[in-house]
Order: C-alpha cells, then structure tokens, then sequence
C-alpha cells in the first residue's frame, strides 16, 4: 500500500462524519437556522435523533430509511452526501498527499457537495457559502503557490465573466448563482477551470438530452439547477484536469 492510501483510508471516516455534519448545512443554512442547535430531529414528527440514530451512513441503513419514530422517509440525499464526502476528501488525499494542496482540494470538494445537494432541493446557491468559500480558496491557493497569484485571479473572474455573458445571451437555464460559483471553480483549478466548465456544460446538456428524449416538450418547462454539473466538471478537472487539458491540446 502507497502512503497516499494508507492517507486516504485513515481521511475516510472522519471524512463520513464531515459529510454528516454538511447535512446540516444543507438542511438549515439556506433558512437560516443555527448550525449548532437544536440537535438533529426527524423534520416530519420532530422527534430528536439519539446519538446511534445519528451516525452517517450505518444508522440509515439500520433504520431502512425511515425515521425510528414516526417511519416517515429520510432523505436519501443524507447518505448520499456522507458517501460522496467521504470519498471525494479520500481522493484529495490520495492525489495530493499530506499536503497544503490536498487541504485545500478537500475544503474545495467539500463545499462543492453541500452547494449541490441545496442547488439539488432549492434551486439555489447561497452567497453566504459561494462567497467566503471563494475568499478562503483564493487567500489559500496564493499562500501555497505565491508565483501563480495571477493564475488564481485572473482564472476566477474570466470564469465567472463568461458564465455572466452566457447569462445574458441566453438568459434560461442559468442564473447568477452560478456566475458566483464560477468564482469558486476559478481560484480553486486556476486555468484547468476551462476545462471543468466545459466538462459541466456537456454534463448538463447531456442531461438536458435525456430528459427531452424522455418528456418530450414537457423538459422544456423543467428546471434543471445548473449548479451540480459544474460542481462535477469542477472534481473531474481538479483530479484529471491536466492530462485532459493537454489531450485536448493535441488534437491541433
Ligand atoms: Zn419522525
């Protein structure tokens, strides 16, 4: 076994337990609710979960989704989000090593997971995560690799200009939110952010494809959040983005 996974076996569970704690987020951030109390409760009957009803991923699959109390469905976005946590920070790990880029990767994941489990049920992106994410990965990446500071930057806000001027080209099916994420996708991949917002755009219309074949002129009056397919272009540019990007090259 390769230090980085022996790294990225030890990251797993506590990764699992950040993943349940960014159930929480998703759950009250966007209305606004403490992130520290009350405890966790069934949303259907209120009744509060013990500590072994409470533990990602073994809890509900001991409770066959559904609540101890009143056997109303829990949410399969909560397994859901512990797993993709927990293997995603495992990645970071095992491709960047015990590292300062491994850190910053797996913050990256990790508030790309929470904002498309809420784009997923919301529809939206909330500033208050979008924003300081952003500062916190550009302050981050520039401490780590000072002699790409323009890199961080100037891929931050063309990402984001050009997602602004999709908006207005072509106002459906985008909307500010996601110029803001760009923001994020930018400093946090530097110029491999090309390659994860053109990967998110073909994840999305192959989506959009889909759902036309299925639904015929129906899709059209269904919303699709944007959001989670830049978010999964996003990961697969900051583990692969490199050797895509030079393949990409020489086709020319
Ligand atoms: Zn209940």
């Amino acid at each position: 076994m390769t230090p980085n996974v022996a790294l990225a076996a030890i990251v797993f569970a506590p990764a699992l337990a950040l993943g349940s704690f960014l159930n929480v987020v998703v759950a009250r951030l966007p209305e606004r609710r403490s992130l520290v109390r009350p405890r966790s409760a069934c949303p259907a009957c209120a009744h509060e979960l013990a500590w072994h009803d409470n533990v990602p991923l073994v809890s509900y699959a001991l409770l066959r989704g559904h609540c101890r109390s009143c056997t109303a469905p829990i949410s399969l976005r909560y397994p859901l989000v512990e797993l993709a946590t927990a293997f995603l920070v495992a990645a970071c790990f095992w491709r960047f090593g015990l590292s300062g880029q491994a850190f910053v990767a797996a913050f990256f994941v990790a508030v790309l997971v929470t904002l498309s489990a809420i784009d997923a049920e919301r529809r939206i992106l909330p500033d208050l995560i979008v924003l300081p994410a952003t500062a916190i990965v550009l302050v981050a990446q520039i401490a780590l690799f000072p002699d790409r500071a323009l890199e961080w930057v100037v891929a931050s806000l063309a990402a984001s200009l050009f997602l602004f001027v999709a908006l207005v080209a072509y106002p459906a099916g985008m909307g500010m939110g996601d110029v803001k994420l760009a923001l994020l996708l930018g400093a946090a991949l530097g110029w491999n952010v090309s390659v994860g917002m053109m990967l998110g755009m073909l994840f999305a219309m192959a989506a959009a494809t889909v759902l036309i074949a299925r639904h015929g002129a129906k899709a059209r009056k269904m919303a699709i959040p944007f959001g989670p397919f830049l978010a999964l272009g996003a990961i697969v540019a900051l583990f692969a983005g490199g050797p895509i990007f030079d393949a990409y090259l020489r086709l020319f």
